[in-house]
């Protein structure tokens, strides 16, 4: 029986549907998490304990494989990505270089490459996180952004030295959280600085083989992204814009992953196209993120559908993309923003939302009495949607009436009491 080693950061949806496509395929999932974040042993399963923050001391992990001979590894999530290529590397296994995977996880290094290969870049700025924010000298409008975070998180644009000072100090007060001094990431001491770039957003889903990237899926991001804070909601595909733009865009990404040193396995890359110049704001070494996988399905000549999961462990076990194509219908997903902070308390209208036609799946993942906290500060959504139809501007429209359908109750949080001595 094959086996694939499986690093994940979380143990949610993802890492199932990877068990799921396991089984249908007979391969051996060996998974390795970081279980710092984890309370219990969710998959019973002697997943192999590692820290994503700790890359050296996490290769103890070949000490637990030694009696496993591993034909493939796999990583989700940006944290696992570096670890992921250390493995492979040390296993004589194709996947990313540790060097393009560190690079695709920094966001000073991704901007520096990309611009010694010649692609456009936003001018940029890279600052410790102890500088003085009246003193950058900077031209508006900006983007102030950590360098070693993900999911837009700590993301923020600024339109004039106010802005600026305001999002420098939130961004501090972000990377000196607890939860992220914890990871012991010296990216956390450095912020980037850079020209805000105008235009439409897309995202490019694909798979490196050998350094050839073949295209997953190419998606419109339809929600202005202009800030202050940039959430992500809705994610349909196929794309509304040209061939034309299309080719440019998936061509940009190549020439981006290339510069950046991704060589073999999932990719996922946002762009901006502003005229007719794409700018690559990130090529990412990982797939895209969590549940909006299930908005991707695969067809083979003669061969039942398959997931992002399935396409993905068989590249990891040698196969050629080439064989599977995204399906013809359009499809899309849509993250459920947070509206405000608060607890949740209730969410109505989930079986109005699951009716729109189209629809295939509403998925709440807050839990009832969680903390809701929002971009730019948070790293989570309330959940997602899932739409699949003739064409994307269908699946648009249902994931729009299917969330509005949705109804949350937020109550604020309740200050703590302080007890008083007068
Ligand atoms: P992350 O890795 O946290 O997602 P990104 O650098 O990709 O960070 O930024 C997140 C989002 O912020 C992008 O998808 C985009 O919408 C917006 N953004 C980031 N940088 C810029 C920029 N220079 N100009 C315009 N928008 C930007």
């Amino acid at each position: 029986m094959p086996r694939v080693l499986l690093l994940a950061a979380t143990t949610g949806y993802q890492t199932r549907a990877f068990g799921d496509a396991a089984e249908r395929l007979g391969v051996d999932l060996v998974y390795a998490t970081d279980r710092c974040n984890v309370l219990d042993d969710p998959w019973q399963d002697r997943a192999i304990p590692v820290r994503f923050g700790d890359e050296a001391g996490s290769m103890t992990i070949l000490d637990a494989l030694r009696n496993r001979a591993v034909d493939g590894v796999l990583a989700v999530g940006d944290r696992p990505s570096v670890l992921a290529a250390q493995v492979s590397a040390a296993l004589g296994l194709r996947w990313h270089s540790v060097d393009g995977a560190t690079a695709s996880r920094n966001k000073q290094m991704m901007r520096e490459r990309l611009q010694a290969a010649g692609l456009p870049v936003p001018w940029f700025l890279p600052v410790p996180l102890s500088s003085n924010p009246r003193r950058l000298g900077v031209s508006f409008p900006c983007v102030v952004k950590p360098v070693g975070l993900s999911g837009s998180r700590g993301v923020m644009r600024a339109n004039d030295a106010d802005d600026l000072v305001a999002a420098f100090y939130r961004l501090r007060a972000i990377l000196q959280s607890p939860d992220i001094r914890a990871e012991r990431n010296a990216d956390h001491g450095l912020v980037l600085v850079e020209g805000f770039i105008p235009g439409a957003e897309f995202a490019v889903e694909g798979i490196l083989d050998e350094g050839v990237l073949h295209v997953l899926a190419v998606f419109d991001k339809p929600d202005p992204l202009d800030g202050p804070f940039f959430e992500e909601t809705i994610y349909v595909t196929p794309s509304s814009v040209s061939r034309e733009t299309e080719r440019a865009m998936t061509d940009a990404v190549a020439r981006a992953a290339e510069a950046i040193g991704l060589e073999h396995g999932p990719i996922h890359a946002e762009c901006r196209v502003n005229g007719s110049v794409v700018y690559v704001l990130e090529v990412a070494a990982r797939p895209i993120g969590g549940l909006c996988a299930r908005a991707l399905r695969f067809e083979g000549v003669g061969r039942p559908p398959i997931s992002l999961e399935e396409l993905l462990l068989r590249h990891a076990l040698g196969e050629s993309p080439a064989d599977w194509t995204r399906e013809t219908a359009a499809s899309g997903a849509m993250m459920i923003p947070i509206p405000r902070r608060g607890v949740l308390r209730d969410v109505a209208g989930l079986d109005e939302a699951r009716s729109v036609p189209g629809v295939f799946d509403v998925r709440i993942t807050a839990k009832t009495d969680q903390v809701l906290v929002p971009l730019p500060e948070g790293a989570s959504y309330l959940g997602f949607i899932f739409a699949r139809a003739g064409t994307s501007t269908e699946v648009e429209h249902a994931l729009r009436v299917a969330h509005a359908r949705l109804a949350f109750a937020i109550d604020p949080e309740v200050p703590m009491l302080q007890s008083s001595n007068g």
